[in-house]
């Protein structure tokens, strides 16, 4: 019981640094709020950027096997047909007859009892999570289209294309980050079950008889890839999916899962989609080496960059006490790190020391890392406040002595500790720690 409120805190410490300090705020907030949808400020927005180039970088700049996709969010209502998402992308739902409202089943404990009134709870019906709409003008059938609950199916139906385009040898693999919608019974947990949602997905395109071992590689490069951006491991554990509780395409799926504060719950997956989906698409692929026309199998590696910023807001959020003061920060790494660092003139109304900042600290730091803000707001105390919930490692300080000695003040976000150095040597220490 204390440790469930102890958590519940972490998470209203989570939400409200977030809206506090422009990273996410709630979605139509001044209307009453969008339930399951988020907008992101100014510092969130840099912390997801940061998020998909490192995935970008990792898993299609560095590698000669992967092809980028950025495809279209509506598509043919066929193609959903032919993926059995509108056949079967349902999640079992019940509706409380009193208070009217409408529950997952897998999330409730007593299917018969309303968990919020204690109504009685109707019989369990199968609601599709596809947002539907209508393209152009028309109201008939054929108008109608939905907004992609995976991205997936964006790779699968560009499949020709690219192998026409690029000639890939197998196995390959494509990968594209996007926007994805379900709608979501009961979102819920801030960042971790939205309506409208971004993925990090690939789709690696392999022999059939090659799959396990493929499987088994994308494994340590989901892992690695976690551990790379700073999630903390000790939290992430690995879950063999049941026949049963697996979605409709897949063949083996493993969870990664995370400690998060309300429970151990998904944060990215690994499915082995065999060749359900190019088959249900009618394509083939030449095989180079034997002239044969054949089905390749599908690894999945997904990722949810919601969940991977929460994840990473949970293992960053840290609390110190200073001379009776509890002081919150966020320990990203500096890769990650929404704000590589912020420069300050000691007192703004000193004219000689915000020339210094601006044109001998903040500008040529601004130009080489971009990352970087200027920071004169409140005393000297207050900044370094702020700029710990940020996540800012570093903070540098133009005072009276930078004027005679060219020297400036680098504190350090994680032990408080404040070194003088060479403004001219700025720039590779800086480096050196990114
Ligand atoms: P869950 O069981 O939690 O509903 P899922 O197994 O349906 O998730 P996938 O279809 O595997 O999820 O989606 C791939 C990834 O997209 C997930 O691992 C997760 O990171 C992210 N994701 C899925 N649904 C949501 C959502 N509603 N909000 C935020 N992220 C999501």
């Amino acid at each position: 019981m204390k440790k469930e409120s102890k958590d519940n805190d972490l998470m209203e410490k989570i939400v409200s640094l977030c809206k506090r300090r422009g990273f996410v705020f709630q979605g139509s907030e001044i209307y009453g709020g969008l339930g399951g949808t988020f907008d992101w400020g100014h510092f969130g927005v840099a912390l997801k950027n940061n998020i998909k180039q490192s995935w970008w970088k990792k898993f299609v700049d560095s590698r000669r096997d992967m092809y980028g996709i950025d495809a279209a969010i509506l598509m043919r209502q066929e193609v959903w047909q032919a993926s059995g998402h509108v056949a079967g992308f349902a999640d079992p739902m019940v509706e409380c007859s009193k208070c009217k409202k409408r529950f997952r089943v897998d999330q409730i404990e007593d299917e018969k009892k309303c968990p919020e009134c204690g109504g009685k709870l109707g019989e369990a019906r199968q609601f599709n999570m596809m947002f539907q709409t209508k393209v152009g003008a028309s109201d008939d059938s054929s108008a109608t289209s939905y907004l992609r609950p995976e991205t997936a199916q964006g790779m699968f139906v560009n499949f020709k294309n690219t192998v026409d385009a690029f000639h890939p040898k197998l196995p390959f693999g494509m990968a594209q980050i996007g926007k994805a919608f379900r709608n979501e019974i009961t979102p819920r947990d801030f960042l971790f079950r939205q309506r409208e949602f971004e993925q990090m997905e690939i789709e690696y395109f392999v022999r059939p008889a090659d799959w396990e071992k493929h499987f088994e590689y994308w494994k340590v490069q989901m892992l690695s890839w976690m551990e790379e951006v700073g999630i903390d491991m000790s939290k992430v554990h690995e879950l063999e999916i049941a026949k049963e509780d697996r979605a409709h395409y897949s063949s083996r799926t493993v969870d990664f899962e995370f400690d998060y504060a309300f429970g151990r719950k998904e944060l990215f997956g690994l499915a082995y989609r065999t060749d359900f989906d190019l088959k249900n698409h009618k394509l083939e692929y030449i095989d180079e080496e034997d002239k044969l026309k054949m089905v390749p199998h599908v690894i999945e590696p997904t990722f949810g960059v919601d969940r991977a910023v929460l994840s990473l807001l949970l293992s960053a959020y840290k609390e110190d006490e200073k001379g009776g003061e509890v002081r919150p920060y966020l320990k990203f790494k500096p890769n990650i790190a929404p704000v590589i660092c912020a420069v300050s003139p000691l007192l703004k109304n000193k004219p000689e020391l915000v020339e210094y900042a601006n044109t001998k600290v903040f500008a040529p730091l601004k130009a080489e890392f971009g990352r970087v803000i200027w920071d004169d707001n409140g005393n000297i105390g207050k900044r370094y406040r702020r700029q710990d919930e940020i996540g800012t490692p570093f903070c540098i300080v133009v005072d009276f002595d930078t004027l005679t000695d060219d020297t400036v003040t680098v504190r350090d976000r994680d032990t408080g500790e404040q070194i003088r150095i060479k403004t001219s040597d700025l720039k590779n220490y800086i480096k050196e720690r990114i």
